[in-house]
């Protein structure tokens, strides 16, 4: 592998942290801020990035992007986690977006990309339900075709940004004879409609960042159907688009990192204890592991090779990582530490609490760590299926 930046990747680089510097005043090593988490944009953030062309830099030029190869990608998505800055909308550029150019009709792509690579169009993804989580294929979600209509029942859940989404990939059951994997299509249903309520869940950190959202009656066009009918499972689960383990990203942690190393230091002969010395030696290795994750992954995706079991080990050590990580930074806070960013006592300003607790989650989301070991085992490992 080539660690090694081109002249060209490195001009990309360098324009991106003098723009980063400018646009949030931090640099790498600046103290860490609360994160919200990595999946909801800073509209007006994003926006910006879209601006530059730099939301959809690896997309065909057809659909807003600048046809350049995804590690350009990578590149200006490490700069903007090293500098702090917000989430870039995982949902729709991250998910979403790479199965639109898989699978939409040319129509289809027209309308949504160009929208989504300007940073303009907003996506919330309608998979779980209160009975279906990890078993997806499960899901009772209904759509029953009406004419040139499907008509919308169900309940989803945990749905993150549902409030501020203009639009839901949803995944419901267009078959009602059938179960499990067959007669599930895939849908954008937007959501400032008639039918659909959004009712907020509030999370460890006090925060609205899920909803459950029910759909009552809700119609929606047949040429909002993405894929053909009945073939959402398979469009589901396909390899598409690096991007999406982007969402698990080491470099977000990077900060707090310089903060533990920082304040482990100011504690001074105490600081430097060797269960402190131990702890974040153990600690910058992990980081080191879990970008190499990644660049592999990446790598395996320009080559074309199986990368699913890779992506897997990408979510599974960087969630895990990210946990131990602000478990440390806590404990090396002190009495201080647990003060939230309410509290204008609280170091760098409430973040790393606020980050101990928001990395409970993360083990969860995006299919929990039981289900990254199972998908390792089966897609890296080759074992069967039980
Ligand atoms: C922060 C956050 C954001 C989310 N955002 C969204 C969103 O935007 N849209 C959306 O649709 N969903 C979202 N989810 C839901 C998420 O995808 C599910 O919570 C997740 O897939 C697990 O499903 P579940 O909660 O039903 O748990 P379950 O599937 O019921 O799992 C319960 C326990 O059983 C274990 N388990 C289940 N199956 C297996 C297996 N085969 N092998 C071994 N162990 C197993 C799990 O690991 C877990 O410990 C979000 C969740 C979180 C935490």
């Amino acid at each position: 592998m080539e660690f090694r930046l081109a002249p060209h990747e490195e001009a990309l680089r360098q324009e991106a942290h003098e723009w980063l510097i400018a646009e949030l005043g931090t640099d790498h090593d600046s103290d860490p801020r609360p994160m919200p988490p990595g999946y909801m944009p800073a509209r007006d953030f994003e926006r910006k990035l879209g601006a530059k062309g730099w939301l959809a830099l690896s997309w065909p030029k057809e659909y807003g992007g600048g046809g350049r190869p995804i590690k350009e990608q990578f590149l200006v998505e490490k700069e903007v986690a090293l500098h702090g800055g917000p989430a870039s909308d995982a949902m729709s550029r991250v998910i979403v977006a790479p199965l639109l150019m898989h699978a939409a009709t040319e129509e289809q792509k027209q309308r949504y990309l160009p929208e989504m690579a300007r940073g303009e169009a907003t996506f919330c993804l309608g998979y779980s339900e209160p009975g279906s989580g990890s078993d997806l294929a499960s899901l009772e979600t209904k759509a029953v075709r009406d004419g040139d209509d499907y008509v919308i029942n169900g309940r989803k859940i945990w749905t993150s940004g549902a409030e501020s989404s203009d639009y839901c990939w949803l995944a419901a059951r267009t078959d009602p004879e059938s179960s499990r994997h067959a007669g599930i299509s895939m849908f954008v249903v937007p959501m400032k409609q008639p039918g659909i309520e959004i009712r907020p869940i509030v999370n460890l950190l006090d925060k609205h960042w899920f909803n459950e959202v029910v759909f009552e009656d809700v119609r929606v066009s047949v040429a909002e159907r993405i894929g053909g009918e009945g073939e959402g499972w398979s469009l589901l689960g396909s390899a598409l688009g690096v991007e999406r383990i982007t969402i698990y990203r080491a470099y977000v942690h990077w900060r707090t990192l310089v903060g533990a190393v920082r304040r482990a230091k100011a504690n001074g002969a105490e600081g430097w204890s060797h269960r402190v010395r131990q702890k974040v030696g153990g600690l910058r290795v992990e980081y080191e592991i879990a970008e190499l994750l990644l660049e592999r992954a990446v790598q395996m995706h320009t080559e074309d090779r199986e990368y699913r079991g890779q992506a897997a080990m990408v979510k599974l050590f960087n969630t895990e990582f990210a946990q131990r990580l602000y478990e440390t930074s806590l404990s090396l806070l002190g009495l201080y530490g647990p003060l939230t960013e309410n509290d204008p006592r609280a170091p760098y300003e409430g973040a790393t609490s606020h980050n101990f607790l928001s990395a409970v989650q993360e083990t969860i989301g995006a299919g929990t760590s039981e289900v990254q070991r199972d998908l390792i085992a089966i897609r890296a490992l080759g074992l069967p299926r039980g």
